[in-house]
């Protein structure tokens, strides 16, 4: 059936700006790492992506190597793309990436002017899009000058192939000088996309931090796996259900799952049950929290269902923490 987006869809999504620049996020947006390969339900991705963005969910992140197989996500998109959202196209911001291996041999991975623009093409390619909104650099690579990766970023806005460029995984210094140089270029460099989650603070840390130097650099964060691929939701807290990314041997180490972290997951779930959240929910509002001042624009998650999307979007009701709450969740965080 013809998709028509629902027409209240810009009511309840709070749209953050990305650092200085003109472009905003909606404070949660879509990743399509998993559960859109070739090892996925067409229909199911489907109606995630058709239910997100009727909730508001205008930003879509993909990479080159999502699927599996590598490049059935980006092929996967497009096809849904084609039949529901071309209409909507200048509603949507869609990114994708190259930095991980993509094919083999020594052109399929890293920095290198090379990989990154060839890739860029075959990802437009297979999501049959004119541009994407944001063309990443997906991981730093030692091997490559800086100056040649940031080159190619500028080369991927200045041919409309991108709007804007991103970096992913930088550290804070890294990120001060990715910036400079594409300042020198003229490059809208405007988001960095690290990890982060109450079990994983590492752009806390340093001096500057990571969101300190993406204050000071004018780019806003985008924050990964907010819920530690699932750790942070009820779906552990009583054993390791079929189907879940862990019993799947995916990306998520079940080791992580020891008997002293569910039990600081359990109380981080009664924190959340107090605040009238499930765990999900609070683990979104807390990457989303105000950090004196300093805070992540949007949360970049990810999810196997409408239901978990739908229970996600819940966070959007109480983004608000006491001092309290936020002492304990501190206690049992880092696990
Ligand atoms: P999350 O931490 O949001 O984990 C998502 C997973 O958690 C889902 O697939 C699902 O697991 C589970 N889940 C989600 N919501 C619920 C819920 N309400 N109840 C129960 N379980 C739930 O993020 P991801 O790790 O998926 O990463 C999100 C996105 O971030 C990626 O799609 C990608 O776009 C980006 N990313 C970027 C990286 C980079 O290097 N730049 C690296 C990793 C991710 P299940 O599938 O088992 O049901």
């Amino acid at each position: 059936m013809t998709y028509i987006a629902a027409e209240d869809r810009y009511e309840s999504m709070p749209y953050r700006r990305l650092g200085t620049s003109g472009l905003k996020l909606p404070a949660i947006s879509l990743g399509l790492w998993h559960n859109f390969g070739d090892d996925f339900s067409i229909q199911n991705q489907r109606e995630i992506l058709r239910h997100a963005f009727d909730r508001g969910v205008t930003h879509f992140d993909l990479a080159n190597n999502y699927g599996p197989p590598y490049g059935s996500t980006e092929t996967n998109f497009g096809r849904i793309f084609a039949d529901d959202f071309r209409p909507y196209r200048n509603e949507l911001v869609i990114s994708s990436k190259a930095g991980w291996d993509m094919w083999p041999g020594p052109y399929g991975f890293g920095g290198s002017r090379k990989y990154l623009l060839s890739s860029l093409d075959d990802s437009l390619q297979r999501m049959g899009l004119d541009y994407v909104d944001i063309f990443y650099h997906h991981r730093p690579d030692p091997d490559t000058p800086i100056e040649e990766t940031m080159a190619a970023l500028d080369q991927a806005v200045r041919s409309g192939k991108a709007l804007y460029a991103g970096i992913s995984s930088y550290s804070a210094t890294l990120t001060l000088q990715a910036q400079k140089i594409a300042r020198d270029l003229g490059t809208p460099l405007v988001i960095h996309q690290p990890s982060y989650s109450v079990l994983n603070r590492w752009i806390e840390d340093g001096e500057p931090n990571v969101l300190q130097a993406c204050e000071q650099a004018g780019m806003g964060i985008i924050a990964f796996s907010p819920l530690a691929q699932g750790m942070l939701t009820s779906k552990y807290l009583d054993g390791v259900p079929e189907n879940s990314r862990a019993a799947q041997g995916k990306s998520l180490d079940a080791d992580l799952l020891s008997d002293e972290n569910i039990a600081h997951l359990r109380a981080l779930n009664d924190i959340a049950g107090q605040r009238g959240q499930s765990l999900a929910q609070m683990a979104i509002a807390w990457a989303l929290r105000d950090q004196g001042g300093l805070s992540v624009t949007s949360v970049l998650l990810g999810a196997s269902s409408v239901k978990q999307l739908d229970d996600n979007l819940g966070a959007l009701d109480n983004l608000d923490f006491t001092d309290d709450e936020l002492s304990r969740i501190d206690e049992h965080g880092g696990v």
